[in-house]
């Protein structure tokens, strides 16, 4: 049976500002949904505190995953259990090579909810996904236990993933040997998430504005990238301004939300009409002030 993510009567803080203020959702795997709405309406802050962001503060309702809730949770643990977010502003991290990132966070994901994080202090060993040229690193070596080493996947068994993962997205293998996201355009972040949520296949995965600031090739790429990790297995939340990126997803329920509440959702017959008349008729008819977002 499909695993489900049940958001309850949610309400979230940011620095004591009431942001999401009573919102329902329920999200099963296999399922595409799109949440869209003005900027500002809340929609990071839903996926950041889906995802235990510690900035963003639940002050009520309850986030069920599995049959559990998991607002205790940590969000390496909720990444371990299945549920992925790929960022609207996709992070640069220089010194650490985009293949080697995936290959711990595979790794972590992979060894299951109790074992401990892998972190600079416990990594066992890097490589640089070649086989070739493994390092043992862990800090001066002299106050690291090592029994506590956490030893990564082996690179030859990570590259066959790794290569398998490039293939299907039709991405060059040069990006994964290159400093993750650093000096990378848009288009290449954007890939470069697609590509976290292919190695890791989450059982849930927020996609926050995959198709912002692309181009339409970018953007085609991008749409095509995340239908073909469609499956029965993934159900997937994209959040977007833009009908484009729908094209190329076969999208089953739409959402839109303002001002922290979900005011309207529909099948993606809502998109057009979006498109086509904009969002005030929405918040005419559920009764929110003007001017309390903005509208894009
Ligand atoms: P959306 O993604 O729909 O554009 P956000 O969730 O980013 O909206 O923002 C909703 C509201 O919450 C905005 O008013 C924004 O200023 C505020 N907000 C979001 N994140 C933070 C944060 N980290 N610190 C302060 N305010 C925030
Ligand atoms: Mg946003």
């Amino acid at each position: 049976m499909a695993d489900e993510l049940i958001i309850k009567d949610l309400h979230v803080n940011v620095e004591d500002k009431e942001i999401i203020k009573g919102l329902n959702l329920t999200i099963r795997q296999g399922e595409t949904h799109v949440i869209m709405g003005p900027n500002g309406s809340g929609k990071s802050t839903l996926s950041n505190t889906i995802m235990g962001h510690p900035r963003y503060t639940v002050t009520a309702g309850d986030i069920i995953w599995q049959g559990e809730s998991i607002l205790d949770l940590p969000a390496d643990r909720r990444a371990r259990r299945g549920l992925f977010l790929a960022f609207q502003y996709p992070m640069e991290v220089p010194g650490v090579s985009a293949s080697n990132f995936l290959r711990t966070a595979l790794t972590n994901i992979r060894k299951g909810d109790q074992a401990p994080t892998i972190t600079p202090d416990n990594l066992g060993e890097i490589g640089d996904g070649s086989g070739g040229n493994v390092a043992k690193v862990g800090g001066d070596g002299a106050n690291i236990d090592r029994s506590k080493r956490q030893i990564l996947i082996p690179p030859k068994e990570f590259r066959t993933i790794l290569k398998s993962k490039l293939n299907l997205l039709q991405m060059d293998e040069k990006y994964t040997k290159r400093y993750l996201n650093d000096g990378f355009s848009g288009g290449e972040k954007k890939r470069m998430e697609v590509l976290q949520m292919a190695v890791l296949s989450p059982k849930i995965a927020f996609l926050d504005e995959p198709d912002s600031g692309l181009d339409i090739d970018a953007i085609r790429i991008v749409g095509e990238g995340v239908s073909k990790l469609k499956g029965p297995d993934m159900g997937i939340v994209v959040i977007t301004h833009q009908q484009r990126i729908l094209n190329y997803l076969d999208v089953d329920f739409v959402h839109v939300m303002m001002q922290g509440y979900l005011v309207k959702s529909g099948g993606k017959e809502l998109v057009k009409e979006i498109e086509e008349r904009g969002y005030g008729w929405i918040r005419e008819e559920a009764g929110l002030a003007v001017g309390a977002e903005e509208d894009v």
